[in-house]
């Protein structure tokens, strides 16, 4: 806006004629008592009506990121039991119309059932613990001024807003209307921040969601196969044997089969973006507000024939034990944060392969 109005004052000064300059400056000119008070005036003027509307277009956006605040706060809770709905309507399907109704025995049928089971145990296990955690809280900004003088270490920034510590990687959250240790984002659907503390929860919570709706997925792919199809088609493609004994089940079966099939197959799509975009994230030891600031950085470096590197980047494995612990990868133990060994860290230092970067440990 500021930009608009110096290019209007340049076009307004281009504007005048030639010699006009010289005409008003002359001391012995008449027009110059009332020219170059009228000019002022109305770059006055010009200047009062852009800032008028600059401060308009601050309380309307101030306004808007209120109703976002508001709606969050509103929506969050909504969308836990819209979650929770939706995984207890498939895993009804899934044990109630999907099992018995399928054409095996029943060393297979408890088999699945297992399996079921112990995925959606670690999903709802991971979702309870990312929704109702802690994502980490700064300490009280006097307290760690205390120990910063006490240990002569360089003052620490302050959160004006909530009046906490404010570590590197630290963000303040405006839903929560307080300051999260290396935020990521915040989550509706767990109604909380995603944080140095529930990370690792937060991604496990995704992984094993979309290992159930997969396995429910083919479950019920066969089902699904012979009601989404008539059953003539079926017969042509060499699959009738199944069509006797799917024309038992009830009409709420079928929809509740088609429905679940429908319900999880969409999540799978959704989980395979957002999911590999988080595994992406953790690789390279970035949160989703860092992936944000490190691509215009990057941008930057690329135009100056430079190449960048996110600092925290200390290689895949060690990334990859930050957010889920020291348990090595194939051992597979971090998926069971019961028996994984806990991050290492307090979520205010962070090492980093750069030396020299305030709150950072090298
Ligand atoms: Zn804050
Ligand atoms: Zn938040």
């Amino acid at each position: 806006m500021s930009a608009g109005w110096h290019s209007r004052k340049a076009e307004n000064a281009s504007a005048a004629p030639p010699g006009a300059t010289e005409q008003m400056s002359s001391p012995s000119s008449p027009r110059k008592t009332h020219s170059r008070p009228c000019c002022t005036a109305i770059l006055v003027a010009n200047r009062r009506t852009w800032m008028s509307v600059l401060r308009r277009i601050d309380s309307g956006l101030d306004m808007v990121e209120s109703c976002v605040t508001v709606a969050m706060k509103l929506v969050g809770p909504l969308l836990i039991l819209a979650a929770l709905g939706l995984i207890s309507f498939c895993t009804y399907t899934f044990f109630t119309d999907a099992i018995p109704n399928m054409d095996a025995g029943p060393l297979t049928k408890v088999s699945e059932s297992c399996v079921g089971l112990v995925l959606l145990a670690n999903a709802l296990y991971n979702y309870a613990k990312a929704a109702l955690s802690d994502p980490g809280t700064p300490p009280n900004f006097d307290d760690a001024l205390d120990s910063a003088v006490e240990s002569d270490m360089p003052k620490p920034r302050k959160c004006l807003k909530c009046n906490r510590c404010k570590p590197t990687r630290a963000h303040h959250c405006r839903v929560c209307r307080r300051c999260v240790l290396k935020m990521d984002h915040h989550c509706p659907w767990i109604n909380n921040c995603v944080g140095f503390a529930n990370y690792r929860y937060f991604c496990l919570f995704m992984l094993f969601l979309y290992a159930s709706c997969a396995f429910v997925v083919c479950v019920l792919s066969v089902h699904f196969w012979h009601l989404a199809f008539p059953p003539v088609v079926a017969l042509g493609l060499g699959v009738h044997r199944h069509h006797d004994h799917y024309v038992r089940l009830s009409m709420q079966s079928e929809s509740h089969i088609l429905t679940t099939f429908v319900i999880c197959f969409s999540v799978m799509l959704a989980l395979s973006m957002l999911g590999g975009f988080h595994m992406y994230l953790v690789l390279t030891n970035q949160t989703t507000i860092e992936f944000q600031f490190n691509m215009g950085r990057r941008r930057e470096a690329r135009k100056n024939g430079e190449f960048y590197r996110n600092p925290f980047d200390l290689g895949r494995r060690r990334n990859f034990q930050e957010v889920f612990g020291p348990s090595p990868f194939i051992g597979f133990r971090w998926m069971l944060p019961c028996l994984a060994q806990r991050p290492a860290g307090n979520g205010m230092d962070f090492p980093s392969l750069r030396a020299g970067i305030a709150g950072i440990v090298v």
